[in-house]
């Protein structure tokens, strides 16, 4: 599996629809301070479901949709579009091609989507889960996340290793089904 290609339109500092694509190997984003470097990681976070503002560097949701600027009025939806080459089947579904969308409007509610079909937050959460790309995995290291690692509790730091084991899927449904 490996992410083909990102579409943003409306998130943060991208007020125009903006498309990277990406090739198998390494990539490297460069810019200078500002240009929106990590805006692309925290546009990646964003889609897999993160609910946490400040992890995304602002203060409340509505800070990822552009806020407008000197020249441009403020836009009022945001949408993300990761474009990810399953044809290993990493990600257990029948799909050669997986995309996965998620779009906000100011007035709140996020909308998903995988491969164009509406879907619920959880949909997303299961299908990344154990894939190692889920949106609490290791694969985005974000700054500061590694001293964080070193630092924090050893119960937090197990789950990455959980992840890469493979068994955070079955620990999700256990907890979800003892609720029930
Ligand atoms: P550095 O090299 O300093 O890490 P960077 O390339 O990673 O910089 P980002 O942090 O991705 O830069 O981008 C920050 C820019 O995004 C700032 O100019 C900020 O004004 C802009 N930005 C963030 N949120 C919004 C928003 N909601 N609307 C408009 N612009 C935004
Ligand atoms: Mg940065």
């Amino acid at each position: 599996m490996f992410l083909k290609r990102i579409d943003v339109v409306g998130f943060k500092s991208f007020a125009d629809k903006t498309g990277i694509d990406f090739s198998p190997g390494i990539t490297a984003v460069v810019g200078p301070n500002g240009s929106g470097k990590s805006n692309i990681a925290d546009a990646i976070r964003w889609v897999l479901g993160e609910q946490s503002a400040k992890n995304l560097r602002g203060s409340k949701m509505e800070d990822v949709i552009f806020a407008g600027s000197e020249t441009r009025r403020p836009i009022n939806f945001c949408e993300v579009t990761l474009t990810l080459d399953n044809t290993d089947r990493h990600l257990p579904v029948v799909f050669d091609e997986v995309t996965v969308t998620r779009r906000v409007y100011r007035s709140g509610e996020s909308e998903y989507f995988i491969n164009r079909q509406p879907c619920r937050l959880r949909d997303i959460t299961e299908l990344f889960m154990d894939s190692g790309m889920g949106r609490e995995s290791y694969s985005i290291i974000g700054q500061g996340r590694i001293e964080e690692m070193l630092s924090t509790r050893p119960e937090d730091r197990r789950g990455p290793f959980e992840d890469a084991a493979g068994i955070v899927k079955f620990k999700f449904r256990k907890r979800e089904a003892e609720r029930k």
